[in-house]
Order: C-alpha cells, then structure tokens, then sequence
C-alpha cells in the first residue's frame, strides 16, 4: 500500500491546470491499493495577502471541487490545513534543517517574489517550501502527485527529511514527486512559457467556473504557433503542443490521435472544437459542483472525518520529532 499526500491553495478560481495536472489524478489514484490524503492548503494561501471572507468561501470551494473531480471522502482524508496544528508545528522545526541558500534557489519563490509589491517580500513566500516539506512528512508519504512546478520543492523536502534522518535517526520518509507526463506542466493561454495559474490575468486561464461561452471564446484567442498545422512539438511549436494536452486531458485520447483527426485541418477548427470540448465537461461538473457547494454542512462533516485522520497520524509524527530534538511535548 503506498500513501499519497497532496494539498491545492484556495487562492483564485481553480483552473484547468489544476484540475488536469492535480485533482483530476488525484482521484485515479484513489482506485489502486493507495491511502490518500488530500487538503486544502489554506496555511499556503497566506502568504499573498487573501481577503479573509473569500479565502473561507474558497476554502470550501475547494473542497466541494475535489468532491466534484471524483475524490471519494469513504476512500480518502479531505481535510484542511489550518485544522491540523502539526503543520504549523512541524514547520518551525524544519526551517532549522534548510538554509537560507537553499530555499533562494526556489524558481517559485523567484517567480513570485518579482510579482509582489506593496506589503514587500514576505517571509512566508521564501519559507513556504518548508511547510510543504512538512506537509509531505508528517504523513510520511510514498508519493506526491503534483504538477512539474513542485519538483523543486520535492527535492528540497527529500534533503531536509535526509538531514535530519542523519542527525536523529530514521524519523522521515523521502517521498517521491510525481507527475503525470502530459498534464504536468499546462501553461499559459497567453503565454506557453509561462504556467497556467489562477492567480495570472484572466484571459490566460480556464477557470473550472468559466462559463461555455467564455470557455470558447477564450481557446479562440489562445496564442498559437507560426504554422498552422496541429502537430505536437514542444521545441517548435508550445502554444499548439499545450493545447493538444489540454485536448487529451478532456478526452482521453492520446495526441497521436487526435493529430491525426486534424491532420488536415488549421488551427480554427481545433481551437473551436477543443472549446466545445471543455465547455461540455466543464458544464456538467458545474453543475454537480453547485449541489455540492450548497450543503456546507455537509462538506464540513466530511472534512471533520479527514481531519480526525490526518490529525491522528500527524499528531504522532509530531510527537516524535519533538522527542527526538529533546522538546518537552504533550498535546492538551
Ligand atoms: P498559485 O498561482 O496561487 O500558486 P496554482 O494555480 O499554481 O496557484 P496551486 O494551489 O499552487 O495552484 O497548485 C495546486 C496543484 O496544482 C499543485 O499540485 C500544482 O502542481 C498543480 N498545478 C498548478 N498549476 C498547474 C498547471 N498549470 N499545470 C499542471 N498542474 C498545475
Ligand atoms: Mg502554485
């Protein structure tokens, strides 16, 4: 049996990035012999200002949307970061076995960090590869499915668990990072070297919210490459290569083939059709998302069960680690 940890930040509308290279997987993982744990990672969300009335909406917005995606509470741990006291605990430890210099390298970090401005660079952007490297070993996870953006931070975890193995003995797991190969990485509409993300402008993105019409619009006015043949080639031609991803994450089929269905077609008809195509799923998960999302009660009992899981099993890790640094312990 292998355990699968992953979290998604109630930042933003979720898009189809996160959908495809994230909960989309999530729950085909559930289906083998795995122990999944899945959370909202709202400790994450904070690190950018949030209005605090959304940051809650979406908190359960979130949770409704993994419900949605076919993640099945009887199966997994749904749970919310900020309701499980040891990720916040574990993270101070940690940050004592990274350096400084080491959490600079971070492209995320230099990524964002060029993006925020008024409140200055917060500590919490450069320190929160350390409390998803928490995240990961408090659970003392097999794998880690996520998109190729997290890899780094993947790595980083891997280190810090080995460090402190070295120094205390055997207490973390190195967990694996994986990701799928066509869905990992879903960039821009806008801009196919930069990823799709729900916290870019609008038009770069597909919202799982975004109605039919939007939908269509928006993969009309996506960028493409020069040519105008819907040929797969990362190199040559990304915009086109991201698209026929996109393409093959909403329909099953492989690019082989859909290549072949628009061998001898432009760009104007796969575009048009790939709309159809999104706007036509999208539209019946909005739909079950809507009933989900009324019963908040509902979406609360079931992250109250994944809590009581997650908190369980992250309570001991905590414990344990404490104990080994000679840190007086004992949870009230
Ligand atoms: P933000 O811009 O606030 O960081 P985000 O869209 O990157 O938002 P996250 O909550 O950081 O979303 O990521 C949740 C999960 O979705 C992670 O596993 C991440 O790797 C995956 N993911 C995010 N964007 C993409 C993308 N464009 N393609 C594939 N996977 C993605
Ligand atoms: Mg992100």
């Amino acid at each position: 049996m292998k355990r699968i940890v992953s979290g998604i930040k109630p930042t933003g509308e979720l898009t189809i990035g996160n959908y495809l290279g994230a909960m989309k997987r999530w729950a085909e993982m559930e289906v083998e012999n795995n122990e999944s744990l899945y959370f909202v990672a709202n400790l994450h969300a904070i690190t950018v200002r949030q209005d605090s009335f959304e940051l809650r909406k979406r908190t359960f917005d979130v949770v409704a949307w993994l419900l949605t995606c076919g993640v099945n509470p009887d199966k997994s741990l749904i749970f919310i970061q900020s309701m499980i006291p040891a990720h916040s605990e574990i993270c101070w430890v940690l940050t004592n076995f990274v350096t400084i210099g080491e959490l600079g390298k971070m492209t995320q970090f230099k990524d964002k960090v060029s993006k925020s401005s008024k409140d200055g660079q917060l500590a919490g952007l450069f320190e929160y590869p350390v409390l998803m490297a928490g995240d990961v070993l408090l659970y003392d996870a097999d794998e880690v499915p996520v998109g190729d953006d997290q890899i780094q931070h993947l790595e980083l975890t891997r280190n810090i668990a080995n460090r402190f193995n070295n120094l205390y003995g055997q207490t973390f797991k190195e967990p694996k990072g994986t990701i799928s190969k066509s869905t990992s990485r879903i960039m821009s509409l806008k801009n196919p070297d930069t990823k799709m993300s729900k916290s870019e402008t609008e038009d770069s993105y597909i919202a799982l919210q975004d109605k039919p019409d939007i939908i269509i619009k928006k993969f009309k006015r996506a960028v493409t490459d020069s040519d105008n043949t819907v040929k797969f080639d990362m190199e040559k031609k990304p915009a086109i290569s991201n698209l026929l991803n996109i393409y093959s994450g909403f329909s099953g089929k492989s690019v082989d083939d859909i290549e072949k269905d628009y061998m001898n077609e432009g760009y104007g008809k796969f575009k048009t059709e790939l709309g159809e195509l999104v706007a036509g799923k999208l539209e019946i998960m909005q739909k079950k998302f809507s009933e989900l999302r009324e019963d908040e009660e509902q979406l609360m009992k079931v992250v109250l069960k994944g809590n009581a899981g997650a908190n369980d099993i992250a309570n001991k890790k905590v414990s344990e680690v404490f104990e080994k640094l000679g840190l007086v312990y004992h949870r009230y």
